[in-house]
């Protein structure tokens, strides 16, 4: 089999390790179509290596620059340019990598298209999932998820009723502060919030780790994409990440997907699905491992965790005034402009002013999402 793919986001975390699994599979994937929001030069030298016919930078002043470098390439630019990669006649899969919410008009528009769609934006689904799942049901194109905990709970549902999942067991590492005291976490610097115990990943979702927001918008990713309730979604910090996370089913039964903690896997499986193969990527030793420990999540140091099950709970647009406070909260403490216990604090404030749209459109989202963006802006 070989495929053909989108790449949106191809110079970030995710995107340079999804061009590091199709150099892997040696010519079995071919990425027809690119777009990266401003690093042109990688962009170039990625059309040149895998010959991508299409690409598109978000940065329209360094339009001109990528043009002369790609001749014959088509050389999009802007929010329009993403879109148009996204739907490239001659893609099969799209990969959704980029961050935060400019991946959704993206990703509905590659539906709408008929790609199937592999999405490590998880913004993506908790800003839109009830418009996201439903174009794609409707389309009947697959959405298979990226983040190492839903590619684990993916697999762990191969083959089983989706009616018979009680329960989702997501795993956490806990992040860089998982036993740091309360009082100390007033202090923590933005360098020791990126010093992550397990994953290598991009800044925003390191901090999001170290806060336990990261796991609050799985909740929301996960409610989602398997179609289950907030509340049958449980958190177990288990520092060596080693279970990617568990099913539980109806009649006792826990299976769980275990593995290395490398993005490649999970980017590898939503590339081949439902094949496997071996790339000669790091492989998982249990006798090293030796012992794999679970505790409950401590939501008193922890608070961005409780406020994100309350946005699973009440859904609608809570949880993209959740997200977007977040987004902007983040960013100023990676800034240094605020501490690392003002991140929950600003996410609390936005959404208890907010009165929740149910089943939002699209342009309320957006809506919803700039004016919570600008509100915190100054
Ligand atoms: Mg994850």
């Amino acid at each position: 089999m070989s495929k053909s793919i989108a790449l949106l986001g191809s110079c970030g975390s995710i995107g340079t390790q999804v061009a590091d699994v199709v150099r892997r599979l040696g010519g079995r994937i071919k990425i027809a179509s690119l777009a990266t929001h401003s690093n042109a030069d990688m962009l170039i030298a990625q059309a040149k290596e895998f010959g991508s016919a299409t690409v598109c930078i978000g940065d329209e002043s360094k339009l001109n620059y990528v043009r002369e470098s790609l001749p014959g390439v088509k050389v999009l630019g802007g929010k329009e340019g993403f879109r148009e990669a996204a739907v490239a006649e001659d893609c099969d899969e799209v990969i959704i990598s980029v961050a935060g919410t400019p991946g959704l008009q993206p990703t509905l528009d590659a539906i709408e298209a008929g790609k199937e769609i592999a999405l490590a934006s998880k913004e993506v689904l908790v800003a839109a999932g009830h418009i996201v799942m439903k174009a794609a049901r409707d389309k009947g194109v697959p959405i298979l998820p990226i983040d190492s905990e839903h590619s684990a709970i993916f697999q762990c549902l191969n083959g089983e009723d989706p009616k018979t999942i009680e329960k989702i067991l997501l795993t956490a590492s806990g992040g860089a502060f998982r036993d740091t005291p309360k009082e100390v976490l007033e202090n923590v610097t933005a360098e020791e919030a990126l010093a992550h115990p397990t994953w290598k990943m991009g800044k925003k979702v390191t901090v999001d780790s170290a806060t336990l927001m990261n796991k609050g918008l799985e909740i929301i990713e996960a409610k989602h994409l398997f179609g289950v309730a907030g509340d049958k979604i449980e958190v177990y910090i288990h520092p060596t990440s080693t279970v990617h996370s568990m099913v539980e089913f109806a009649d006792g039964a826990i299976i769980a997907q275990l593995g290395m903690p490398d993005m490649r896997l999970p980017i590898q499986y939503a590339l081949l699905y439902p094949e496997r193969a071996d790339t000669n990527l790091p492989r998982l030793n249990l006798f090293d491992v030796a012992r794999l420990e679970f505790s409950k999540p401590d939501y008193d140091r922890f608070p961005c965790l409780a406020l994100a099950k309350e946005a699973a709970k009440v859904g609608g647009t809570l949880a993209v005034v959740m997200n977007a406070a977040d987004e902007v909260a983040v960013s100023k403490f990676l800034a240094g402009e605020i501490k690392f216990t003002d991140i929950p604090k600003i996410v609390e404030a936005a959404m208890s002013g907010h009165n929740t749209i149910h089943n939002p459109t699209i342009d309320e989202i957006y809506a919803v999402d700039g004016e919570t963006r600008r509100s915190l802006a100054q």
